[in-house]
């Protein structure tokens, strides 16, 4: 009797993570094989816009396990075509290995929802359920992953292993992110990029640069996550307002305000990755201090990749600190991205109030919030936060 690990997905695209815990699987169960299975159409998400067709996924799925011992890839599910619901799979796998046992690994927002599945305990009688987790970096996900074994046990009769694994910190929607910035090569495996690359799958082929603002949006918003996305709408209908008030350019608020945060939902380890992608320079405390990039990377992405001119870039280049000198945009967008709509902080009215009746002491106030906050915190101050402040000082803003 052979133990065969089951691994359905997306694979959109097939990453390193991906290849790691299957690899790590076969090793901590002594499985004989881990057949990947891309779906056609995955019961409980949508595939993202611009997923290549299912024939492209199942290539890259094939080039993804090239070379790698003990991982196959099945196309039972493309070429069953329609929504692949793991009982089917599992069933028609059951067939051909009648003799063996089948695991069936999962994450843990799988394993969580088993439930919810088509099945489930016709799923949990075919194969025994494997939850792949990070459960050591986080006690509150271990113990409801232990709760749900214990609460699988009872109704299907069968034990769920819950496997410690390093998968790499990635997912397939981030690694699309990546993608799109250029800076993806340390979590595919080389062929699979390659193939990427010269398909120009993933909309690598598409011409960002000038892009009306409906599109310009409509990218932006897809690359945030979608927690972060209301915040940064309503900077963007903030800045344009704050132009109008101030007699700046709406168009360029616009378009700052949609881009400022663009990059911000890449990890620090990948901020410093598409610092060096862009070759920019960065200091001793942006290295210690990666997750402050976003506005360094967010003006770089914006002008390499989207084309937008310098008082654009400029302005969501210090969005988070300020600078000395500062245009008027500057200060929209960094004011913008402080007093926005969802933003709910002890002062933010009077912040408001004091954006709207001159922008310089607008600045100034949000200034000395973030120095005092950042004070409080013992944190370190931004050099160019403490050089906006003198510079509104010296020039004799009001207090
Ligand atoms: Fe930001
Ligand atoms: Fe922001």
């Amino acid at each position: 009797m052979a133990k065969i690990g089951i691994y359905g997905g997306t694979f959109n695209p097939p990453h390193a993570g991906h290849v790691l815990a299957a690899q790590q699987c076969r090793e901590q169960l002594g499985l004989d094989e881990v057949i990947l299975i891309p779906a056609a159409i995955p019961p409980h998400k949508a595939l993202a816009d611009d997923s290549p067709d299912a024939a492209v996924r199942l290539e890259l799925t094939r080039l993804a396990v090239q070379g790698e011992e003990g991982l196959t890839v099945s196309d039972v599910e493309l070429s069953r075509g329609g929504t692949s619901y793991t009982v089917d799979t599992l069933r028609e796998i059951k067939a051909s290995y009648h003799h063996d046992k089948l695991y069936l690994l999962m994450g843990t927002d799988m394993f969580l929802s088993f439930e919810s599945w088509r099945n489930p305990e016709q799923i949990a009688s075919l194969a025994l359920p494997v939850c792949l987790h990070r459960g050591r970096e986080n006690p509150q996900l271990k113990a409801d992953i232990e709760q749900q074994a214990k609460r699988l046990k009872k109704l299907y009769r069968c034990e769920p292993i819950l496997l410690d694994n390093d998968c790499v910190e990635i997912s397939s929607t981030q690694v699309r992110r990546l993608l799109f910035f250029g800076c993806a090569q340390a979590y595919l495996p080389p062929a699979v990029l390659h193939r990427i690359e010269a398909g120009g799958l993933y909309g690598l082929d598409a011409d960002c640069r000038a892009l009306p603002f409906d599109r310009l949006k409509e990218i932006s918003l897809s690359l945030l996550k979608p927690t972060r996305v209301a915040h940064v709408a309503g900077c963007c209908e903030t800045a344009q307002a704050l132009a109008r008030r101030y007699g700046a350019d709406e168009r360029d608020a616009a378009r700052a305000g949609i881009l400022h945060d663009v990059t911000k939902a890449l990890t620090g380890e990948q901020q410093l990755q598409l610092c060096e992608h862009f070759s920019l320079d960065i200091t001793e405390f942006e290295r210690e201090h990666p997750k402050l990039l976003h506005a360094k990377t967010g003006a770089a992405v914006a002008e390499r990749i989207f084309g937008e001119n310098e008082a654009v870039c400029s302005a969501i280049c210090y969005h988070t600190t300020g600078c000395a000198e500062m245009t008027t945009l500057e200060k929209i967008i960094y004011l913008a991205d402080y007093i926005e709509p969802t933003r709910a902080f002890d002062g933010v009215e009077q912040l408001r109030e004091a954006a709207w009746r001159d922008l310089d002491e607008g600045m100034l106030l949000g200034l000395d919030m973030t120095l005092e906050h950042l004070r409080e915190q013992k944190q370190p101050q931004a050099l160019e936060s403490v050089q906006a402040r003198d510079w509104l000082l010296a020039k004799g803003t009001k207090a």
